[in-house]
């Protein structure tokens, strides 16, 4: 019998099977895709030579995550932090930069940079109890309550309908919304503030980092450091049914809740779990290119990150409807939103070994109503062209996955939720359920670890780590 059996090879799932195996016990992994990693998979996905992170590419959350530092990775690992942290090109050749220097970032924003300051050097100063607020369960007492106070008030803030009375130009706010938008949400709201505050204070703190060769480095660590403790990792094996796991005396999930519904659930978890909600879907876009990205403004062509789709309000026009099922910039099934928001990563600008000698590579996802089958490579192409005009002539080649294509390609991404469950307040709340410790299940010896579990998704490994300590104690004596 094996002790431990994690299912998904995800950040979170190897995690939790490294903790386990630091613990002295025996491991195995069973990972349905041919490969290992997740969210951190870097593959050829266009042309040979280019190499394409396939999910995540920039990891704030990874850098500043405590887990993280425990586990060695961020020695382990070869990161390169830019100077610049996330860009956002404006029509007539205007951008907001915020480069990791807050003074710089403030002087760019000319007279909203006090403003911005304000915001956010609080939360710099006390980066450490916000990554501890946010890192866990929200209904807790926090270890920096003051770090609490101060993140929540912003976030109620920029979640609300006075999100305006802070900024008085237009670069500063798109700024700050570009961030806001990562959580694919309505807006606004109090969940995206939330995700985009805590991005943004990373953003002037860790930085946000890259892994140099691609985030699958990341999932290679931690996976020698499990098969050099006696681990195994099998792939193409997809787990179908708990009772393909009973040999085992603790089962970890880096799955989505619905493979608990192949065991017999007490109906009261069930109705829970029925009720939780998959959010809206990414389609996405990766591009090999001849060289670097045409930006009207060359100073955005600094940062690995860039986010799309124009001033505060067109993102938010945008975000809001794909949030009631329209596809922005459809004609005619627009929503009235014109332009789509787009994510877009250029990882080459401070990682050139992930391309030959020159040229780069870029991927660029946009939110889209949940299950939607829209190849998105001309969406997403225009709005690049809308900021750098002959962006097509440097396209090499491109790879298109659809919102269903995502959920094919892991089955936690349903209906291409990447986020495997919508982030709500309330779902931050209720992940999947409402519990002092809702990585366990009513199953005996069977626990959840993935992003549908707190502190939710992103490349951390808090919810590998919650779930694994909790298993090894509940399950093994250990603490
Ligand atoms: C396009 C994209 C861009 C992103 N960008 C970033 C970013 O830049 N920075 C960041 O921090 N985060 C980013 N994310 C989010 C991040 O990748 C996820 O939050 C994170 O990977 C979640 O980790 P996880 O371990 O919970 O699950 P996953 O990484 O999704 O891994 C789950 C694994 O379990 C396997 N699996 C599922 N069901 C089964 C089963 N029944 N049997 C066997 N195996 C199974 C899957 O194949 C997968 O390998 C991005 C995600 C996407 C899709």
């Amino acid at each position: 019998m094996t002790d431990v059996t994690v299912v998904g090879s995800g950040p979170n799932g190897l995690v939790a099977a490294v903790i386990a195996a630091r613990a002295g016990l025996s491991v195995r992994v069973l990972e349905a895709a041919p490969t290992i990693g997740g969210g951190l998979r870097t593959a050829e996905l266009t042309l040979p030579g280019f190499r394409h992170d396939v999910c995540a590419t920039v990891h704030p959350a990874g850098l500043a995550s405590p887990v993280f530092r425990k586990l060695g990775l961020l020695d382990r690992v070869d990161w390169v932090v830019p100077e610049m942290s996330y860009a956002h090109p404006l029509d007539g050749g205007r951008a907001g930069l915020a480069w990791r220097d807050l003074d710089r970032t403030v002087d760019g924003l000319g007279r909203d940079g006090a403003a911005w300051r304000r915001l956010l050097a609080p939360l710099i100063a006390r980066s450490r109890g916000v990554v501890d607020f946010t890192g866990s369960q929200l209904l807790r007492v926090p270890r920096d309550p003051i770090a609490a106070v101060l993140f929540g008030l912003r976030a109620l803030e920029q979640g609300s309908p006075a999100w305006n009375s802070r900024f008085d130009g237009d670069v500063a706010p798109a700024l700050l919304t570009g961030v806001v938008a990562h959580a694919a949400g309505p807006m606004p709201s109090l969940s995206g503030a939330g995700a985009g505050m805590l991005l943004a204070m990373h953003g002037h703190g860790v930085g946000w980092g890259l892994p140099v060769g691609g985030s699958q480095v990341i999932a290679d660590a931690l996976a020698d450091e499990l098969r050099a403790r006696g681990g195994e990792i099998v792939t193409d094996a997809a787990v179908t049914s708990l009772s393909d796991v009973a040999d085992s005396r603790a089962v970890l999930l880096d799955t989505s809740p619905e493979l608990l519904f192949s065991a017999e659930l007490p109906a009261s978890y069930a109705r829970a779990l029925r009720r939780y909600r998959y959010g809206s879907g990414v389609a996405k876009v990766d591009f090999a290119l001849s060289g670097p990205v045409p930006w009207a403004n060359p100073d955005v062509g600094l940062s690995p990150t860039v986010h799309l789709g124009g001033s505060r309000a067109e993102i938010a026009a945008a975000e809001n409807a794909v949030h009631r099922g329209f596809q922005p910039g459809a004609a005619g099934a627009d929503g009235g939103a014109r332009h789509p928001y787009v994510l877009a990563t250029q990882p080459t600008v401070a990682d050139p070994s992930r391309a030959p000698a020159g040229k780069h590579v870029l991927w660029a996802y946009t939110h889209v109503p949940a299950g939607s089958t829209l190849d998105a490579t001309e969406l997403i192409t225009a709005e690049v062209e809308r900021f750098a005009p002959g962006f097509r002539d440097v396209v090499l080649a491109s790879a298109a996955s659809s919102a269903v294509e995502m959920g094919r390609y892991n089955a936690n991404y349903i209906g291409g939720d990447i986020y495997s469950g919508e982030l709500t307040l309330r779902q931050l709340v209720k992940r999947p359920v409402v519990s002092t410790a809702p990585w366990r299940t009513p199953i005996d010896g069977v626990y959840l670890c993935s992003s549908a579990t707190p502190p939710g998704p992103a490349v951390h490994g808090f919810n590998g780590w919650f779930a694994a300590k909790l298993a090894l104690k509940e399950r093994f004596g250990l603490r």
